[in-house]
């Protein structure tokens, strides 16, 4: 149980971490299996995108048929995540810098934690883990909720309120991409875009989210944002 009003949801990939060949190795690895597909897939925006949503596109690009596309969907989702688990540690994925400080800053604070990332749940976890991210997050929402992102969002706001008691109002997304924003808006939620991924911050000021910053570096600046 949580007694803070504030809860803080972090996108992963461009916002916690950069680097993830072997994530991207999974989808290939995958839809090779599955769908017979050895297309080059490397020249996707990916950026904000969920897991199942970037699979359907590639599928699409490849020509595959939306039947045999829907037959093989949920396997092809299972493979990935066990592929990824079998090659995690070779990820060449890295912490973006600052970010360890502030988790454990926001921790301290006793505010509440949670994730909303395209990632399939276990990719997540294992991702994080191999930075030493994971233990600071026990739910969120995640590609295997849903290949649309505000439905993740809405799943991560219902597990804060389930999972930990949580009844605040103070919540606050962070993610690289326009995405990200766009997600928060149905929920009324703050939004704090971090140009650490493929975007910059012109770019993401024109998303409308209420505070864009270079990177998470300036770990006192983020606090007084969220009001600490
Ligand atoms: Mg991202």
């Amino acid at each position: 149980m949580v007694d803070n009003e504030i809860l803080t949801l972090f996108d992963i990939d461009g916002t916690l971490v950069q680097g993830a060949r072997c994530h991207y190795m999974a989808f290939v690895h995958a839809v090779s299996k599955f769908y017979g597909m050895e297309e080059d897939i490397s020249g996707i925006n990916y950026a904000g995108k969920t897991d199942p949503q970037i699979l359907r596109e590639v599928l699409e690009i490849g020509g595959i048929p939306e039947k045999v596309i829907e037959d093989n969907f949920q396997d092809c989702l299972d493979y990935m995540v066990q592929d990824y688990l079998a090659n995690v540690h070779r990820e060449n994925v890295r912490a973006l810098y600052g970010v360890n400080n502030l988790l454990k800053q926001l921790k301290k604070e006793n505010i509440l934690l949670g994730l909303t990332t395209g990632n399939l749940e276990p990719i997540a976890y294992a991702k994080l883990g191999q930075v030493g991210l994971d233990g600071f997050f026990s739910f969120g929402g995640f590609g295997s909720d849903s290949p649309k992102r505000p439905c993740l969002v809405e799943k991560a706001l219902k597990r804060a309120r389930r999972l930990h008691g949580y009844k605040g109002n103070q919540i606050f997304i962070i993610g690289d991409t326009p995405r990200d924003v766009e997600a928060a808006k149905p929920f009324n939620l703050f939004t704090i875009a971090v140009a650490t991924g493929m975007y910059s911050t012109s770019e993401l000021k024109k998303t409308g989210a209420d505070f864009v910053l270079k990177n998470l570096k300036d770990v006192k600046q983020v606090m007084k944002i969220i009001g600490i």
